[in-house]
């Protein structure tokens, strides 16, 4: 079987040119033409020996996943549905802001923890994505950009890890995506802009700590266990004291010295004022007080089998000021995204009906990328 060299970081690529009997600086200028120049065939590779582009088209490809579909909202949002084989499809999200590009990015193909809020986990959890297919997206999307906005420097500065799946659930595919993502051969980005979001998974926290620290996003979303056992049922599994102690010890580590703690505005069910200060005060008891963690605030965005609704705007801001008040920073996050169901936890809504993916992935076959991201589906923006 053809080897896909979106799978490996730089010091896998080395290994498999040394198992092709080349030397590892091939690895590096094979590196740089796929991930600095979107380049998927090797005989536009010219400054490798013909022999070595030979050998490549008999060992490996380049192969990412099939775009089924691509939306841009009237904000610039871009989401692109990908198709990732079995029924099962990933999405990913470009945010452009003044200042940066940020894009969102899929782990896995549903989610196994099962958040009572998020649609993902409604979903269920299909499989892990390979590092290939956690890559490709960042691979087609900085590619499709450059090449639609006619742009030959970087338009993505940022990577969220923060679209369909636990990424701590995906730790093996994860760390080679993460290398490639930092690598200056590669997309080149400081780990302070790139940002891994988890609901929570305590042990592979202190891992990441030690194997690759980037930015961390926690998904807290309750400031007692007994909620945050009913929203995040890992609660269970790893409890606030548990999971704050894990924040406490990535602060060591981490690019940043603060770590965003997420939360999920719900409408009266983790949003009064009191829950505000009782928050403020569990905080308090870490890291030494209120200046390692930065509260992001996130508007419910509803989806038809959650039963949920999103906190009034005057509740989120009366949530906020408390916390303000009790010295923690906050910001509210802006929804970005909406007209295309892309906003956070909204992600592969249309997926849970898999009766529809079929049918739209057996229509769409033709939008197929078959040499690298000069994606047809342009047509659509
Ligand atoms: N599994 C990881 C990363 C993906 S979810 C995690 O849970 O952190 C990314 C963020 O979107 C999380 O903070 C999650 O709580 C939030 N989210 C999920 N569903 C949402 C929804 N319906 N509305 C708003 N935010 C949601
Ligand atoms: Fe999974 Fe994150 Fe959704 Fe929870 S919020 S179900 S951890 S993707």
């Amino acid at each position: 079987m053809k080897a896909n060299l979106l799978d490996f970081d730089i010091e896998g690529l080395a290994a498999f040119c040394a198992g092709i009997g080349e030397k590892p600086f091939r690895a590096t200028q094979l590196f740089r033409w796929i991930h600095q120049r979107g380049e998927a065939d090797f005989s536009a590779m010219t400054d490798l020996a013909k022999s070595l582009r030979d050998k490549l088209a008999v060992s490996a490809h380049i192969a990412a996943p099939a775009l089924l579909s691509q939306h841009a909202s009237v904000d610039g949002t871009i989401k692109w549905l990908f198709d990732v084989g079995g029924g099962d499809a990933v999405e990913a999200v470009f945010i452009p802001e003044t200042d940066r590009g940020t894009l969102c990015i899929s782990s896995q193909a549903g989610c196994a923890v099962g958040c009572r809020f998020c649609s993902t986990g409604h979903q269920g959890f299909s499989r892990n994505l390979s590092t290939a297919e956690i890559v490709s997206q960042l691979w087609f999307a900085e590619h499709f950009l450059r090449k639609h906005l006619g742009q030959s420097t970087r338009v993505i500065s940022n990577v969220v890890m923060m679209g369909m799946g636990e990424p701590l659930q995906n730790y093996a595919a994860l760390i080679p995506a993460l290398r490639v993502m930092l690598s200056d051969h590669g997309y080149g980005l400081s780990r302070r802009r790139v940002t891994v979001s988890t609901s929570g998974v305590v042990p592979v926290m202190d891992r990441l700590a030690g194997d690759c620290p980037v930015a961390l996003a926690v998904s807290l979303h309750a400031p007692d266990d007994l909620l945050r056992n009913q929203l995040v049922p890992l609660n269970l599994k790893y409890p606030l004291a548990e999971l704050l102690g894990a924040c406490e010890r990535y602060l060591a580590h981490a690019p940043r010295d603060f770590i965003t703690l997420e939360y999920c505005m719900l409408d009266g069910v983790n949003d009064s004022v009191e829950q505000a200060q009782q928050l403020a005060g569990l905080l308090a008891q870490y890291a030494g007080g209120a200046d390692w963690c930065k509260l992001n605030l996130i508007p419910f965005n509803p989806f038809p089998a959650s039963g949920l609704l999103c906190s009034p705007p005057q509740q989120v801001q009366a949530f906020a000021q408390a916390l303000m008040a009790a010295g923690l920073t906050t910001t509210i996050r802006k929804t970005r995204g909406q007209d295309i169901d892309a906003a956070c936890g909204q992600l592969a809504g249309d997926v849970m009906d898999r009766t529809r993916v079929h049918e739209r992935m057996s229509n769409q076959r033709t939008v197929r990328l078959v040499r690298g991201p000069t994606a047809r589906a342009g047509a659509v923006l």
